[in-house]
């Protein structure tokens, strides 16, 4: 079934949680590229997948986040860029089968219009060429997130509508400031993303990442403060990231984020999973909260 008729069932959707930071767990070194284990280390990536599928995830998310060719090139691999994003999401489906949901997640490429790093054209071409080829691939769904620029992921949202008949998400990141208001790093809040995801094509909007799960509570009000009926998706980080010993640790439990489910729904939510520091109990705890 179509996501989005899904979610019109009034369920909440289970997503999955983070792959970076299980990925170093895995042995990713620091400054290795973690897409290429897609073809380097494809059981390992898949164990991620079938993993978070255990843990009862409704959708998938591929190992394509750094797969732009732009991000790509800094490693080389321009020109590997839809091998990879096609065995990114080959993977995906085949631990997935049919039943479960796909979804090719493309990240920011780090070059900046604002700067005139990259012109709009490029990134548009970029994004085109990677979501081309993770529905070739079998996502069913492209979700473009982490996104701080309200222009890059709206290219990015206008280029996965353009090019393939998949379900397009779209999540930005954000964090609190002194006056207990949200902004991405760009200066983009929750409402204004509502208003331009929505315009470049968005069928689906939300946030990732970010300072942990009950932050989320207050986005999801200021998205529904907007707008009553886009579906809405939350993935958190398990708290806020920490620098230990020059390790990146997340402190939330299982049952510390799954405690704020409850809210989270009432608030308005129709998908949660998480994002870095999550683990596939975090995600079974979470599924648990919702009803699973
Ligand atoms: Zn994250």
């Amino acid at each position: 079934m179509n996501i989005l008729d899904e979610i019109k069932l009034n369920k909440v959707l289970l997503s999955d949680g983070a792959l970076g930071t299980i990925l170093q767990s895995k042995g990713l070194k620091p400054g290795e590229c973690p897409e290429l284990w897609n073809i380097t280390h494809r059981s390992e990536v898949k164990q991620i997948a079938e993993s978070y599928l255990q843990a009862g995830s409704d959708i998938i998310s591929t190992n394509s986040f750094g797969a732009s060719r732009i991000k790509l090139s800094q490693y080389g691999l321009g020109e590997s860029t839809s091998e990879i994003n096609h065995a990114a999401a080959a993977i995906c489906r085949e631990a997935a089968g049919n039943d479960k949901h796909v979804a090719g997640s493309i990240g920011p490429t780090g070059k900046m219009l604002l700067m005139g790093d990259v012109t709009e054209e490029e990134l548009f071409e970029a994004f085109s060429e990677q979501s081309i080829a993770l529905e070739k691939g079998g996502a069913d769904i492209i979700i473009v997130e982490t996104m701080s620029a309200a222009d890059e992921a709206s290219l990015a949202v206008k280029a996965a509508r353009a090019s393939t008949s998949c379900t397009v998400i779209i999540t930005m990141t954000f964090s609190k400031d002194m006056n207990g208001s949200y902004h991405t790093m760009m200066g983009v809040s929750p409402e204004e993303m509502v208003i331009s995801m929505k315009e470049a094509g968005a069928h689906i909007i939300g946030s990732n990442c970010g300072n942990g799960i009950r932050e989320m509570i207050d986005i999801v009000r200021n998205i529904r403060s907007v707008d009553k009926w886009i579906p809405v998706m939350i993935q958190a980080n398990a708290g806020i990231p920490e620098l230990i010993d020059g390790r990146t640790v997340f402190r939330e439990s299982p049952e510390m984020m799954a405690s704020c489910v409850p809210e989270l729904i009432k608030s308005g939510v129709n998908i949660i999973g998480g994002c870095c520091g999550t683990t596939p109990s975090h995600i079974m705890e979470i599924g648990k909260a919702i009803g699973r």
